[in-house]
Parts: structure tokens; sequence; C-alpha cells
């Protein structure tokens, strides 16, 4: 039983199958997921046998860290996790205007094959349990001491390509029993799985959706994201437009930067008509070359031009701030330093 990942309800049925009594398991959860307990020996007001027991039956679900890395320029923090089965996994907190934010893994690698995404380079390892993807928050946040009042799902996997896990770690994360972020405060990232984008529409979680788009032809993006090959990008603005008219939320829409490839006036024009179509933000991210893809990042003027077409076409563009560069900020990239360095 990975105890973690219950809601509290069925938490609540659990205590009970052990003839125990009912406010029993809102102390756990409240231990588990307001006091962000990092074993069961922590929670003072348990009785030792019932600790005892639910060490031997439940897994309990808390990250190592392996290694913290923090940037000398902006305070952002880079975490290397290592899970219960010695996997590795990513996850950053940045400090923004608007509040703490952690970037959080949903996969221990990735399948989805995005040939400029180092997180990609050796497959998919295997998806994150929603105990191990709320546990990179609570672990960041006992380890700062500070608030987290935004989260994205920009790590390492692919979300959609582990749906329920991700959907329960979101109701979890959001739950007004445990840390109670709103949801509207999270951003779910997807390389554009369109029956997954669909089906998140239908839960109506009031959280954001960005999809990462980076090309506007299905040629050019094909070249990019596999996952091109399956959708094409008619039926992902078919799939944006549904997302936008079910819950009432805009879409963003991410496009990597990337000199001489998608960086033209042209690639412009055909982003401005797809973010119109869709109502979407635009946020645009100068490349971050990974050491094995040969891709360099457009140059600081072409991004401004790049920015000004979309603006003056009335679309509502960023540029990400780059923070954490000097730290291997771009996703996966620091588990692949430490996974090589280990094998030399
Ligand atoms: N699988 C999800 C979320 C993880 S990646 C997705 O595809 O959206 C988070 C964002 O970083 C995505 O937009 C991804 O395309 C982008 N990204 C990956 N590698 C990058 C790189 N080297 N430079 C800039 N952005 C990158």
């Amino acid at each position: 039983m990975d105890i973690k990942s219950l809601y509290l309800d069925e938490l609540t049925e659990y205590i009970r199958s052990l003839d125990l009594p009912a406010f029993r398991s809102k102390q756990l959860y409240e231990w588990m997921h307001v006091h962000l307990a990092r074993s069961f020996d922590e929670m003072s007001n348990i009785p030792k046998t019932l600790k005892e027991k639910l060490s031997k039956e439940c897994e309990y679900t808390s990250l190592k860290t392996e290694l913290v890395q923090e940037s000398k320029t902006d305070g952002t923090r880079k975490y290397l996790f290592e899970l219960s089965d010695g996997n590795h996994i990513e996850s950053v907190f940045m400090r923004y205007k608007h509040g703490n934010t952690v970037c959080v893994s949903s996969q221990v690698g990735c399948r989805m094959g995005c040939n400029f995404c180092a997180s990609t380079l050796g497959g998919l390892v295997r998806s994150l349990k929603a105990s191990e993807i709320l546990d990179q928050i609570y672990s960041i946040s006992v380890d700062t001491g500070e608030r987290i009042s935004n989260i994205v799902v920009m790590g390492m996997g692919e979300p959609l390509d582990n749906y329920d896990e991700v959907v329960r770690f979101i109701k979890l994360i959001s739950d007004e029993n445990g840390l109670n972020i709103s949801r509207r405060n999270i951003t779910v990232s997807t390389c554009g799985i369109v029956p997954g984008i669909i089906k998140l529409a239908k839960e109506d979680l009031k959280i954001t959706l960005a999809l990462s788009l980076h090309a506007v032809t299905d040629e050019k993006r094909k070249k990019l994201m596999p996952v091109a090959n399956s959708y094409s990008i008619s039926e992902l603005m078919d799939a944006c437009k549904s997302y936008f008219d079910m819950t009432g939320r805009r879409i963003s829409f991410e496009y990597a930067l990337a000199g001489g490839n998608n960086d033209s006036d042209e690639d412009a024009e055909g982003l401005c008509r797809l973010a119109k179509s869709v109502h979407a933000h635009v946020n645009l991210i100068p490349v971050n070359p990974v050491r094995e893809r040969s891709y360099v990042r457009s140059g600081r003027e072409r991004i401004d031009v790049f920015k000004n077409k979309l603006e003056k076409n009335g679309i509502n563009v960023t540029i990400r701030r780059e923070l954490g560069s000097d730290i291997d900020g771009a996703c996966g990239q620091l588990r692949n330093r430490v996974k090589s360095e280990g094998a030399n």
C-alpha cells in the first residue's frame, strides 16, 4: 500500500479495514500532507503499535536528496532525488515575483523522443507514482522552509503519458486538507497527446495547460518531435479549442527558439495565426543547448524581432526568464551528467 498516494477517503477506508477509529486517518493524513513528515517515526500522536503495523504494510515515499545545486546568480535550486528503487529524478525550485515555483518530474526518463531534449536520451525507465511527484514538493518545502505557491509539471517525462498518477497528484496537492495549492497556479505541460488533452479538459481541474508547440507546420514539427507523426497541428488546435471551451482556461504555447530552425519571420507569422485561433499565450524559450544535440539558441536580436512580430499581432507573449543556467538548468541535464560521471 502506497500510503502517501491515497486520497483522504481512501485512507479512511483503509484505517476502517484495520478496525481503527476514523480520526486516526485524519491524523495520518495531516502528518503526511500538512506537516510533511519524512517518516512514520515523526508522528508523535500516533501509537507505536500502529506505526509498526503501518511500516510493515505500507510503503512511505520519502525521496532521498542526492544532490542540490544552488545558482549563484538567482537562488534557483536544482535537486537530484533518489527513488526507493535507485532511479533518479530532477526537480527545480525557482523564485519569481509572483511566488516560489517548483518544477516537478512526472517520469524517470521519457519516451516521446523530442530531439532537442535531454530527458529523452535514455528513453523511458518508468512512470512516477503520485506520491513520488508529491514528495518532490514536500522535500523541497522542508529543505527551503519557504512557501511554495506555484507548480509546473515541466520536469522530466510526459505527464499525459502518466495520466492517472498525474491527475491524482494534482488532486492531492490542491486538497484543502493538504497543502491546498491553488489549481490556478498549477501548469501541466504536454508535447501534445490529443486524447490526453481531451480527457484532461473533461476533468475540469481549472489548471493551466501548456502545449509544447515548437513548430508551426507539421513538416517542421515532425523533425523536432516524433509525437507530431501521431497528431497533426490541426488536430492539436481542435483539442486546444475544446480545452478552452470546456474549462475557460487559456492555453499557453511553449516555443523553444532554435537558431535557423524555427525562428524565421514566416515561423512568427504562423505562430500568430495558431495562437489567435485558440486564444493562447505564447512563452518563448531560448533553446538550451544540450551536449548530445546540435541545436543552438537564436541570437538576442532575432528573439526580439520574433517577439515584436507576435506582440504587434496582439498576441500575449513572454520570454522565459532563464533561471539556473549555471547549474544544468535544462530538463534532464543534471541527471544525465551524474549518470555519465557515475559510469566513468
Ligand atoms: N513532456 C512535457 C513536459 C516536459 S519538458 C512537454 O513536452 O511539454 C518542458 C518544456 O521544456 C517543454 O516545452 C519542452 O519542449 C522544453 N524543452 C525540452 N528541452 C529543451 C531544451 N533543450 N531547450 C529549451 N526547451 C526545452
